[in-house]
């Protein structure tokens, strides 16, 4: 093993599984769960995660690209990958070696498809993105029937899917019912030219805890596997849900200094009285971002302590004053729990000025990953 770093990010893999089945216990049996995992799982590590949510019964996975796609199959997870923003001419041979399932949002990329998949002598489900108000991918609704019967018409292509995403579904104000309601006379219009009913879905997190009569055929939840609400008021006690990300360090050196002390780039930090001060080895280039300065706060020996001083590159300054006993090579933690103290991804996005995604991306990208929570045997299935 290379040595280990001095940050590392953990993933509860057992908490992925009871997110996902906390989730599907929510919609019922009759509404399946697209687990996304796009952009590396939110940060939790691509495979892993996937296959946590396949252990727990997830048999649909939504990806960004084509190349995730590729990864999830070449490490052996089986049914439907959904490539959420679709698959470009020069991945059309791809799409159909993989069994994979793009969106399509219009009939450019439907040519090029359609000559893969005949020429592999296999059929390509396709999923089709209508925008009913969120203003990114897809077709306007008033062009989805004839997008539809395009693809019907597309030798080697079958809508499997019919799909689009809300924009406000997290907001306490919002067009949501509206824009469910577009959806479903898209669903109706279509309904003539797709002998077998194609998959419905529209609900994000936010939509699957807040709109329940939104729920179609299929729900396409991202965050809330991780473990968080997307937003205050999607909050939903019922659904109990654990995050699985942790963020942690060590302390590298412990000193103390005087009164009137300066502390990090432009002294922004002069200490008000004789200060114990535990250096850390972690910075904006591990994800702890500069614009943390001055608000973040970690835990040691259970006990928050206030990064003080501008955050550097590779190293910030915590005041352990008030813990005792602090020593070169104690645990930190920078997102966690440990005792009774809780610093989760929502008080560090509020301290950033964004939100969970962002945090969990932020870390997830930058640090290694060590996996928990594994005892359960994950099912050996061939390529579905
Ligand atoms: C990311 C994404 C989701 C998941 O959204 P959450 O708010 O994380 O639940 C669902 N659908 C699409 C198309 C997405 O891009």
């Amino acid at each position: 093993m290379a040595t280990p770093s001095y940050n590392w990010v953990s993933v509860d893999l057992a908490a992925l599984r009871h997110n996902f089945s906390a989730l599907k216990a929510w919609v019922g049996p009759a509404v399946r769960v697209m687990a996304v995992v796009k952009a590396n799982a939110y940060g939790h590590g691509l495979v892993p995660a996937a296959k946590a949510f396949a252990a727990a019964g997830a048999e649909t996975f939504g990806v960004a690209e084509v190349e995730e796609a590729v990864v999830l199959r070449e490490a052996g997870v089986p049914g439907e990958i959904v490539v959420l923003f679709g698959a470009s001419n020069a991945a059309a041979a791809e799409v159909v070696r993989y069994g994979l399932s793009p969106v399509v949002f219009g009939t450019e990329s439907l040519a090029e498809l359609s000559r893969a998949a005949v020429a592999a002598q296999k059929t390509i489900g396709v999923h089709l993105k209508v925008d009913v108000g969120m203003g990114r991918l897809g077709v306007l609704p008033a062009a989805a029937a004839a997008v539809a019967a395009a693809v019907q018409a597309a030798p080697g292509l079958r809508l499997a899917g019919l799909l689009s995403h809300f924009p406000q579904a997290d907001l306490e104000q919002g067009d949501t019912h509206d824009q469910y309601q577009a959806f479903e006379r898209v669903r109706d219009a279509i309904a003539a030219l797709v002998p077998e009913a194609p998959l419905a879905h529209i609900a994000n997190s936010a939509g699957v805890l807040r709109f329940t009569e939104a729920h179609a055929t299929m729900v396409r939840p991202g965050i809330s596997l991780y473990g968080y609400y997307p937003s205050a008021v999607s909050a939903r006690p019922e659904v109990v849900l654990k995050p699985a990300m942790g963020f942690h360090s060590q302390v590298l050196q412990v000193k103390e200094v005087p009164a009137g002390y300066g502390v990090s780039y432009g002294h922004r930090f002069v200490t008000s009285r004789p200060t114990r001060l535990a250096v850390l080895p972690v910075g904006y280039d591990d994800g702890y971002l500069r614009s943390l300065t001055g608000k973040a706060q970690v835990i040691i020996r259970g006990q928050r302590a206030p990064v003080v001083g501008t955050i550097c590159m590779n190293a910030c300054m915590v005041d352990v004053t008030g813990i005792a006993g602090v020593s070169a090579g104690e645990a930190v933690v920078l997102m966690g729990g440990s005792g009774q103290a809780v610093i989760d991804a929502d008080e560090i996005a509020g301290w950033m000025g964004t939100i969970s995604y962002e945090v969990l991306c932020l870390f997830g990208s930058r640090n290694r990953h060590v996996y928990s929570g594994t005892d359960e045997a994950i099912p050996e299935k061939g390529i579905g």
